[in-house]
């Protein structure tokens, strides 16, 4: 049941971790050449978005080569992960947020900025449609239109509400710089409120529920920043109605943080419970009305809770315009871009997706496993045993361990175990599987594929990637043979190394000065050692001296004189 040395040597070049890849997709060979009697002109590059995939990329691109204009509706960089913070004041919002032009101020010859929004991208034409985000020109008309050589989305996610009816009009969400001023106001609004004459107890405890949708790490450090903004400042200025307040954390799954190491739940969980947050596992919301949030579980059954404020952290959606390029290029019924393992859009030459937009699949790697399957199959029964689907995918790994590698890179290191569990019961091993069951199989790994986390590390990797890729386009176009360079087993070439993700570990802030941490080497660190670490990671990823500085000036402010509870 071995495969063939040219298959598996075709499953190797597809699959290959260490830059032998030899493909017909290329970050740059495959896109528009300039007719040869027309002056060379910087190629045009468009980048789409100012979050941390797109700034990532302009900060590493050499803009002296290309002709580069970014178009965002916001004229600034936005650290999303202390956006919580913001919420009850522990940062300020301008501390977190860097303006374009001053990231892009010495490259500023080379670079045009607009603020404005893509609502369609034309792969035909290689154009965007833009709307200007600062209202209308002289003909009362906003929209122009952009066209590129290159063009560089990323636009980033919305906000997925699964079509939950009243959550959109009901619910606050923070994603944006503003989601989070708002709910800052609105905190301020609800104590207001509720220390208002001639409210009864039960409407005091009904508008000083605060309930978040979604145990997330989000969901989790909002929680943890509002019971801190709590029982550190509001107490004090509130004292006549903290004993109504209440903080809810609701999360379908089993446990909160669920994509964290289980002692980092279990610690968060313990926290939580001795801090008073209540954490109800194992509820889905169904309905959000104007003062009822009512959930459903399997146990309980629906259950309606009154509250004052809700939260909604549960999930990412897609972009509209990314919703209807996704369309024009038949990638229907997906969230999110798929691209190669070069960033490149499948079946779109030039067009690049980075960040939480887009993910890369490995359909060329699992149609190969799936050939390499096949080959096995020597009789053309149509069938293989589990043992032999087990032994072929043991002896590639051995035989080539870049495979191995490549599914650890990938996220796909228990692609046995995957198959297995999704082909049946994995004691019989003698069990004979359908080709076509195994097919299923495969899509079923690949949707365990696709589910890794959209994170800003992921996002800023992949455009500093890209920005490396661009910046060496021509001295691979001049020195074709050069040491990255491998002619594959025929079927192309490729310049570049495939994207890596580097998993440098993730943090979750718990309140109290404690925090949780999952560090590489699967380390795991909790309590206020790792809150001081956490402290010191995130003022040295500031993107600027000048964040830095306010950020640190913040958390000085609030260790001094307490959160400014000013609603303003
Ligand atoms: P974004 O950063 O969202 O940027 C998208 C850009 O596209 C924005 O500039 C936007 O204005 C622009 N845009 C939108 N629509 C258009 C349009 N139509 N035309 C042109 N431009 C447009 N990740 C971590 O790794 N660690 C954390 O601790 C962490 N904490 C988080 C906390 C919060 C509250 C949130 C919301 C996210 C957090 N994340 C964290 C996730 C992280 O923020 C995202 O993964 C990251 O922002 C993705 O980067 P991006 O560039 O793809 O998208």
């Amino acid at each position: 049941t071995h495969p063939s040395v040219s298959t598996a040597a075709l499953l190797v070049a597809a699959a290959s971790g260490g830059g032998l890849v030899a493909y017909a997709d290329s970050a740059g060979e495959n896109a528009s050449s300039e007719p040869s009697q027309e002056a060379p002109r910087k190629k045009k590059v468009v980048v789409l978005g100012t979050g941390w995939a797109g700034t990532s990329f302009l900060k590493d691109l050499d803009c002296s080569k290309y002709e580069v204009k970014v178009i965002s509706p916001r004229n600034y960089f936005a650290f999303t992960p202390l956006l919580p913070s913001v919420t009850c004041g522990t940062v300020e919002a301008r501390s977190i947020v860097e303006p374009i032009r001053k990231m892009l101020e010495k490259k500023r010859k080379d670079v045009t900025f607009y603020e404005a929004e893509c609502f369609k991208i034309d792969a035909s034409k290689k154009a965007v449609h833009c709307r200007s985000a600062v209202g209308t020109n002289f003909d009362g008309n906003g929209d122009f239109m952009v066209d590129y050589d290159y063009l560089v989305v990323a636009l980033g996610a919305t906000v997925n509400t699964f079509n939950t009816p009243g959550v959109m009009e009901n619910c606050y969400f923070l994603k944006e710089v503003e989601d989070a001023q708002k709910i800052r106001r609105n905190v301020i609004d609800c104590f207001e409120k509720a220390s208002l004459p001639n409210i009864s107890e039960e409407e005091k405890r009904k508008i000083l529920h605060f309930v978040i949708i979604g145990g997330g790490p989000t969901g989790v450090e909002f929680a943890a920043e509002m019971h801190d903004f709590l029982v550190e400042d509001l107490v004090k200025l509130y004292p006549a109605i903290q004993d109504f307040v209440k903080i809810t954390i609701i999360q379908s799954g089993e446990h909160i943080l669920n994509m964290f190491d289980q002692r980092i739940a279990t610690f968060a969980e313990i926290k939580f419970q001795r801090d008073g947050i209540e954490v109800n596992t194992g509820f889905r919301v169904v309905k959000v009305s104007d003062d009822l949030i009512t959930m459903k579980s399997k146990s309980l059954g629906e259950v309606s809770v009154p509250y004052g404020m809700a939260v909604w952290s549960a999930g990412v959606g897609t972009r509209p315009v990314i919703m209807d390029f996704m369309q024009q290029i038949g990638q229907t019924n997906r969230r999110v871009l798929a691209t190669n393992e070069w960033l490149r859009v499948h079946e779109c030459d030039s067009i690049y997706a980075i960040g939480d937009c887009a993910s890369i699949t490995q359909r060329k790697i699992m149609d190969d496993i799936s050939t390499v399957f096949k080959m096995a199959d020597k009789d053309n029964s149509g069938t293989l045993t589990l043992k032999e689907i087990n032994d072929v995918i043991e002896d590639i790994c051995i035989r080539y361990p870049q495979v191995e590698l490549y599914m650890k890179s990938m996220h796909m290191l228990d692609i046995r175990d995957l198959i297995k569990d999704a082909i049946g019961d994995s004691h019989k091993e003698s069990m004979v599987v359908d080709i076509e069951e195994f097919k299923k199989a495969l899509s079923h790994v690949d949707s365990q594929v696709k589910s890794v986390p959209a994170t800003a590390q992921v996002a800023a990797q992949q455009g500093h990637y890209l920005a490396e890729c661009f910046n060496k386009m021509d001295q691979c176009k001049e020195h074709p043979e050069g040491p990255l360079r491998m002619t594959g087993t025929g079927s192309g070439r490729h310049n570049f190394r495939p994207f890596r993700y580097k998993h440098l570990g993730q943090f979750a802030p718990l309140g109290g000065e404690q925090a949780a941490a999952e560090l590489p080497g699967d380390w795991v660190s909790m309590g206020h050692s790792t809150q001081w670490l956490w402290y010191s990671v995130y003022a040295s990823k500031q993107v600027s001296w000048r964040t830095r500085m306010l950020v640190v000036s913040d958390w000085t402010r609030r260790f001094i004189f307490g959160r400014d509870s000013s609603r303003i």
